[in-house]
């Protein structure tokens, strides 16, 4: 099956099913609060969140939402640093990372997965059928073929080619730079005001073997709070971890902070450990209860995705 197929399958065959309520208690949005659908995501992944807005739109739930747009990127080959396609290790291999958190505080992650394309989905799988939150490697992978999921090569001959240029000219540094991340982060609003996210990845071009970033750690690259809002991050994944970024987000805005001066706060943390400005770039964007929207980045370049009222607009983001 060819991975769109499969994409629009998932979403049609109904497999993204909806929580019962009678489990948990539901959080109801005020009523001041104005439950327009929105999606946002990372970087300028067009497709990708005028996808989720439709969704939306069309009365999918937050988390559904996220996931089909993490879909969109993570099959689309011409993206480098998100499933296949995306820049392997260093010695080669493409491993993907993604988490998903949906508005009553569940959360699944798979981590270093290889061979697996749609792994926020599978994230999504480790929450909803399993008891745990993370599977990592050739667990998760188990996981994804006892599913079904499509078993494939990630590694595109341009991704292959351009890691073999890579060993001539690099000698196995490691890689530092501004603009060599392009991690999907999504936070949604559904049409019942809840707010949920995924986030996915392959990670740092030409990591060391096993290394993770932040994308697939819950309160790192993706933390959601139904009763506050919602932060994601993209860069320098390290960096985001020694600070819990998401998760320090969301816990300003709870503290009465918006979402942009929470972002801001943020990346001031990373930056008051260094003696100067970085050459790495870490980015968030921020999502509260209301429908504020805030986002935050080291460097200028990037920019993110906002699909709000039908319109779905690239906004750039100046550096703090
Ligand atoms: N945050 C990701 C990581 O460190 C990289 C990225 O944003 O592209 O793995």
């Amino acid at each position: 099956m060819k991975r769109r197929s499969f994409v629009h399958s998932l979403s049609l065959a109904g497999l993204f099913p909806s929580f019962s309520t009678q489990q948990f208690k539901t959080i109801q949005p005020q009523e001041s609060i104005k439950n327009d659908p929105i999606a946002l995501c990372t970087w300028n992944f067009t497709e990708a969140n005028a996808f989720a807005g439709k969704a939306l739109e069309e009365g999918k739930d937050a988390l559904t939402a996220s996931i089909l747009a993490a879909q969109i990127e993570e099959e689309n080959s011409e993206n480098s640093t998100v499933g296949y396609g995306g820049a392997p290790d260093r010695n080669g291999q493409v491993t993907l990372d993604a988490c998903v958190m949906d508005h009553r505080g569940n959360c699944g992650a798979v981590l270093a997965v290889e061979n697996v394309v749609h792994v926020a989905a599978l994230a999504r799988d480790v929450m909803e059928k399993t008891p745990h939150v993370m599977l990592s490697g050739k667990g998760a992978e188990d996981f994804a073929r006892k599913l079904n999921y499509p078993i494939q090569p990630l590694l595109t001959d341009t991704a292959k080619s351009n890691w073999e240029q890579w060993k001539k000219e690099a000698h196995y540094q490691p890689i530092i730079n501004i603009e060599n991340h392009d991690t999907i982060g999504v936070l949604c609003r559904d049409k019942e005001g809840n707010i949920s996210g995924a986030c996915s990845t392959s990670g740092l071009a030409y990591k060391m073997k096993g290394r993770i970033g932040d994308s697939p750690i819950i309160g790192s690259g993706l933390f959601i709070d139904n009763t506050v809002g919602g932060a994601v991050a993209t860069g320098m994944g390290e960096e985001v971890v020694k600070t819990v970024g998401s998760f320090l987000i969301v816990e300003l805005m709870r503290q009465g902070m918006t979402p942009q001066q929470a972002c801001e706060e943020a990346i001031k943390r990373i930056l008051e450990k260094q003696n100067a400005k970085p050459n790495f770039q870490v980015a968030y964007l921020a999502l509260d209860k209301a429908g504020n929207i805030g986002a935050c980045a080291i460097h200028d370049g990037f920019s993110y995705m906002q699909h709000r009222e039908g319109k779905n607009q690239n906004i750039p983001v100046n550096a703090l």
